[in-house]
Order: structure tokens, then C-alpha cells, then sequence
């Protein structure tokens, strides 16, 4: 089986750590160390290939922008993440790739653009239109998660493992 390195990105707060332990552990923490950064190794079945993921949850908090040079460095495939509810962090992301192309130094690095949060309808401050063209324009995959009500969880890693397995 073949084993990838993935890094889930995006801004404090967005439900990076409770995606990776709903997909990981099958478990919604409703409340989560937001300086715990931490990487988990899972096993999954992508049509019908086994894939080991070595997942790790970004918390910002590095002291030194050369930590993050290193794991962006060491990481094959990337989950970018924003919330629903916050147009900023979908900003965010605009920085990230573009520091993840450069240290790369490569545009095809697999990507799938999550946005998060998407139980709470009724404070969405991004419609999924804008989402889905910043993702097209970054040739990327686009997939509205809930970290709570576990939608799309496995989907959007699913994305990443066809994505990686096809390089
Ligand atoms: P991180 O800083 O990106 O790792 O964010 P966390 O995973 O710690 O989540 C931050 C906060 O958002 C927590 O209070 C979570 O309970 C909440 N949260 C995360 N994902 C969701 C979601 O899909 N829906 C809702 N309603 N809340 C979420
Ligand atoms: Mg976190």
C-alpha cells in the first residue's frame, strides 16, 4: 500500500482538528485545543487500494516560518480549509497556496479546497458559487464539509487520495 503525507491548512478556528478526528476517530470534539498540532496515521480503502495517510493538523502556532517551510516541504497533498461563516478565512487561503506552490515549486500539487462549517447556513458569509470559482481557478476540487454532522468528511479526503494516487 502506499503511504502519502497530508497537511490540513487554514485559519484558527475553521474546524481543521475536528475534520481530521472526525475522519480519523469517527468523533466530534466539540471542543479542541486550538494550539494542538498534532499528525495522525490512518489506513483507508480508495477504490479498492489501500492508502496509508500520515495527516497532519496544523495549529499556526509555529515560532519560526521555516517549521512551516518544512512540513509544506514534506507534505504531498494538502487540505485547504475555511468556514462558511468567515470571509476572511477564505483570504486566508490565498496566501497558503501560494506559499505551498512556492515552496513546492510546483503548480500541481494536489489540493482539495474545503469549506467548513456548512450546518450553520444561516451565518454563511460565502456563498458556494465564489467558493467553487476561487476553487476552479485553482484547479481544485471544492467540497462544503460539517465537521459536526460528519458531511463530506470522507469525501474530501477521498478527493485527495484519488489526487495523489494518480501522480
Ligand atoms: P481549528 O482551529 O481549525 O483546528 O478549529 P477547531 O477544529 O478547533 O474548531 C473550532 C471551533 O469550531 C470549535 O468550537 C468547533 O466546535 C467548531 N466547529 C468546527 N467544525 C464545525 C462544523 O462543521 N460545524 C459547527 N457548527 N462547528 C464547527
Ligand atoms: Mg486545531
Amino acid at each position: 500500500s502506499r503511504e502519502f503525507h497530508v497537511v490540513v491548512l487554514g485559519a484558527g478556528g475553521v474546524g481543521k482538528s475536528c475534520i481530521t478526528a472526525q475522519f480519523v476517530h469517527n468523533e466530534w470534539i466539540e471542543s479542541y485545543d486550538p494550539t494542538i498540532e498534532d499528525s495522525y496515521r490512518t489506513q483507508v480503502s480508495v477504490d479498492g487500494r489501500q492508502v496509508i495517510l500520515e495527516i497532519l493538523d496544523t495549529a499556526g502556532t509555529e515560532q519560526f516560518v521555516a517549521m512551516r517551510d518544512l512540513y509544506m516541504k514534506s507534505g504531498q497533498g494538502f487540505l485547504l480549509v475555511f468556514s462558511i461563516t468567515s470571509k476572511s478565512s477564505l483570504q486566508e487561503l490565498v496566501g497558503l497556496r501560494e506559499e505551498i506552490i512556492r515552496i513546492k515549486d510546483d503548480v500541481d500539487i494536489p489540493i482539495v479546497i474545503v469549506g467548513n462549517k456548512a450546518d450553520l447556513e444561516d451565518q454563511r458569509q460565502v456563498d458556494r458559487a465564489k467558493a467553487f470559482s476561487v476553487s476552479q481557478r485553482w484547479n481544485a476540487p471544492y467540497y462544503e464539509t460539517s465537521a459536526r454532522t460528519r458531511s463530506n468528511v470522507d469525501e474530501c479526503f477521498t478527493d485527495l487520495c484519488r489526487q495523489l494516487l494518480r501522480r
